[in-house]
């Protein structure tokens, strides 16, 4: 296949390997977002991005915040400030769990009495015009750091701190910003509702993201099962120069290496970033939060979330505040149904389930996916029947068997020389394979685990 555009592309609109999972989008896809009332309380990590833990700012508790200020102070470079998404009072300093299981210190602030309407939250949000012309008036220092003060981070979900990635670097210059789109996960929606109800929002943060990396070369990459979405943002970024590339609806599109590969035809090496071949990658709700960041000085305190699943009553894509419990997005979804089997943080490929419904939303949490018994329903884990199949859909061309081999008996030797520091946990050698062994399982754990 090769990518529809609206421009020039080098890449073929698609990579080697890969899986067709049930894409499972016809439950949210169509769902316009929604703002969450304000909760009562939220519970903001210290830590929710890759990179040093944040310091909290006051060392009591019972101080009065207002939406927006700042809870915890970046810890250095590559770390990233939390603020608290509603005006209130703080509580003593707790703990969260999140859905990999890490404990992180976390500030409570319980909600006071006058809270933004839901309206005011979205037009703040995501709400207004947003300039696509005379944006050169910003220069890229200030960028990057109105985007290191509003503490964004990866929105996709790994959660890297977005002003390191724009800091110009002069030993690895960009020429490419290339706009994350795909949203390759099934179920998940959120990406989607943005590109289509805040598009304006994403073409002005991928203008000023593009200013701040020196990047002169613009193409945001979406799959083709959301041509709404594709429509809208070539009409958006007429006569910005942007390209709006329609790429091949398959998992996993959205991993930087394919997207990379798919719209420009670079091969990011083997334990490289995208950086090597002069490309930062960035999702696109990252990029509304830089415009917003930027032209209105407000911080990363809310997202949208997709709610969905054959499990929940009511599938949604919610504009909620950071620090808000996974169990209050079921309740606003008309809760479990009766089949629910197995809530996931993220979608069914690369999400952890969980257990605990206190867990709370972070910047990286873009979606919940609720499945049912007929969902999970399968076959017992039985040996490996040596079919090859999870070397064949690897996308990273590695040798799932060998590592999953490897971590099983901490052979660590074994996991360097088969590459298991560079698996992206994509999960298609367990998707496919019939013997039913947990492979990504295997490979987070070996990769936690191993000496570096
Ligand atoms: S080995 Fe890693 S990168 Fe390859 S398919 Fe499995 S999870 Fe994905
Ligand atoms: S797909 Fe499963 S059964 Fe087949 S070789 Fe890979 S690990 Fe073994």
């Amino acid at each position: 296949m090769t990518a529809t555009t609206s421009g020039g592309i080098a890449g073929k609109g698609t990579f080697a390997r890969g899986v067709h999972p049930p894409e499972g989008k016809q439950f949210a896809e169509h769902q316009s977002i929604e703002v969450l009332p304000t909760p009562e309380q939220v519970l903001i990590p210290l830590q929710q991005h890759i990179g040093a833990p944040c310091t909290p700012v006051f060392e009591k508790p019972r101080q009065e915040v207002a939406w927006g200020d700042v809870l915890g102070e970046a810890g250095g470079f590559v770390s990233a400030p939390v603020h608290s998404p509603i005006a209130g009072q703080t509580a003593m300093l707790s703990v969260a769990t999140l859905p990999n299981g890490r404990h992180v210190k976390a500030v409570p602030v319980k909600a006071g009495e006058e809270q933004p309407s839901d309206d005011q939250i979205r037009a703040d949000v995501l709400g207004g015009d947003w300039p696509v012309t005379g944006l050169d008036t910003h220069a890229p220092e200030a960028i990057v750091s109105a985007v290191q003060s509003a503490g964004l981070v990866g929105m996709g979900g790994a959660a890297f701190p977005t002003h390191v990635k724009l800091t110009r670097n002069e030993a690895k210059p960009v020429d490419t910003l290339l706009l994350n789109g795909c949203e390759c996960e099934p179920y998940l929606t959120a990406d989607h509702r943005v590109m289509v109800e805040a598009t304006s929002a994403v073409v002005c943060g991928a203008l000023l993201a593009a200013r701040a990396a020196g990047a002169d070369n613009i193409i945001i990459a979406i799959e083709s099962n959301k041509p709404d979405a594709v429509d809208a943002l070539k009409q958006a970024a007429d006569g910005t120069g942007i390209t709006v590339a329609m790429v091949e609806t398959k998992y996993p599109m959205g991993g930087e290496r394919q997207t990379v590969l798919a719209v420009l035809g670079r091969e990011v090496p083997t334990g490289g970033l995208p950086l090597d071949v002069g490309v930062v990658v960035m999702n696109v709700g990252t990029a509304a939060a830089v415009a917003r960041a930027v032209l209105r000085g407000k911080p990363l305190t809310h997202r949208v979330v997709t709610v969905s699943g054959a499990g929940i009553r009511q599938p949604k894509n919610l504009l909620v505040p950071i620090g808000v419990s996974y169990g209050e997005l079921i309740d606003a979804c008309g809760g479990l149904t009766a089949d629910a089997a197995r809530v996931v943080a993220g979608g069914p490929m690369m999400g952890f389930t969980i257990s605990q419904m206190n867990t709370p939303v972070t910047k990286g949490t873009s979606g919940l996916t609720v499945l049912t018994e007929a969902d999970v329903r399968q076959a017992e884990e039985t040996n490996c029947v040596r079919c090859g199949r999870c070397v064949d859909v690897c996308p990273l061309n590695l040798v799932p068997t060998k590592m999953a081999l490897a971590s099983r008996h901490k052979d660590w030797d074994l996991a360097k020389q088969y590459h298991l520091p560079a698996c992206c946990e994509c999960g298609c050698c367990a998707y496919i394979c019939p013997a039913r062994l947990p492979l990504v399982q295997l490979m987070r754990m070996g990769k936690a685990q191993m000496p570096r």
